[in-house]
């Protein structure tokens, strides 16, 4: 039986540390490490900077020999580089866990596996169970909020992955469960109920997006696959940062990629793009930085990437997507908001 990460999470201070860090490698987004710093009164043994998700970068860290010296455990704080790099050090090394989120901004906390990049392209590895999940609310909102709130992307994306999952099964037979992607959709619901609390980053907000995010997981976990909550909006997301050979801001730009599918699917986008915008996700920031042809040149170039990379069937297989599709779903994304729109 697949384990609910929920039961791992503790809502309390990130001071709780304290008594465990001196013998304790401490993985940090240098960010996360300065806002931790008035509740971390002790030490850690030693201190890693959490940098990149490059394979190469990741096995040079491991080989630091220092860093481990005297090290019992490992503690990821900061964001999703730094909780990524701590499951890729757990799992290579077998020393217990523990994850401090810093900020909301995607579900990697929650995952029982570590992202690791190799030669541009994203692969997910290893398996890690933490001891704990440490979630204080006072610690997440000393990170901007927009990065908090544009932590939904990889919620929303379960509008356009559910489409997917059921348009895989009607065409390839793929199994699909009908009782999962019903509770998957409810998560939705539950986001569509409470997206003002997302957008306060209140403590029922970090609340309600730690339990969503552990929920998901759970339905994949089930599924045997991310089904549930990955599907196309994913794929062209994997294939924008292969091309570009950037990486971007995980839920705000998850959301970006989600609307354009959902345009794409012809799978009430308008509705996804008013809970985007309830919710806060700054999907228009990341579109400034993209630019609109990078973006449709990763549309167009999606399907062969996901073809290459052996990705679960979605729409992206199916309907040749034209360059004028690929533009006027862009365009949409890009257009103002219609005034009953704006927030
Ligand atoms: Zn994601």
């Amino acid at each position: 039986m697949p384990v609910h990460p929920l039961q791992w999470v503790r809502f309390e201070s990130v001071a709780c540390l304290n008594p465990l860090l001196e013998a304790s490698l401490l993985v940090v987004d240098p960010q996360a490490w300065f806002a931790a710093r008035p509740w971390l009164t002790a030490n850690p043994r030693s201190l890693a900077r959490a940098e990149s998700l490059d394979a190469r970068a990741l096995d040079a860290l491991l080989n630091t020999r220092e860093a481990f010296d005297g090290v019992g455990r490992i503690i990821g704080l900061g964001g999703g580089t730094a909780i990524d790099t701590a499951k890729y050090l757990a799992w290579r090394t077998g020393l217990p866990l523990i994850l401090v989120p810093s900020a909301l901004t995607v579900d990697a906390p929650f995952t029982d596996s570590a992202a690791v990049r190799r030669d541009g392209r994203i692969h997910y590895t290893g398996q890690v169970a933490p001891e704990a999940i440490i979630v204080d609310a006072a610690l997440i909102r000393t990170a901007p909020a927009h990065l908090n709130r544009g932590g939904v992307g990889d919620l929303l994306s379960i509008h356009t992955a559910l489409h997917d999952w059921r348009l895989a099964h009607t065409r390839t037979g793929e199994p699909y469960d009908a009782a999962i992607a019903q509770q998957s959709a409810s998560l939705l619901e539950r986001l569509r109920e409470q997206s003002c609390e997302i957008y306060a980053v209140s403590d029922a907000g970090v609340r309600l997006l730690t339990e969503l995010f552990c929920e998901e997981v759970y339905l994949c976990l089930q599924a045997g696959s991310s089904r549930p909550e990955e599907g196309s909006e994913h794929h062209l997301l994997y294939t924008l940062e292969y091309l570009t050979g950037r990486t971007y801001l995980h839920g705000a730009a998850v959301t970006l990629c989600a609307l354009v599918m959902a345009h794409l699917q012809g799978n009430a986008p308008d509705e996804l793009r008013t809970l985007a915008g309830a919710c806060g996700a700054e999907y228009r920031a990341i579109l400034t930085e993209v630019g609109e042809d990078a973006l449709v040149a990763a549309v167009l170039r999606a399907p062969d990437y996901a073809r290459e990379e052996g990705l679960p069937y979605t729409v992206l297989m199916e309907t040749p997507i034209t360059p004028a599709r690929a533009r006027e779903a862009v365009a949409w994304v890009a257009a103002p908001l219609p005034p009953q729109q704006l927030q």
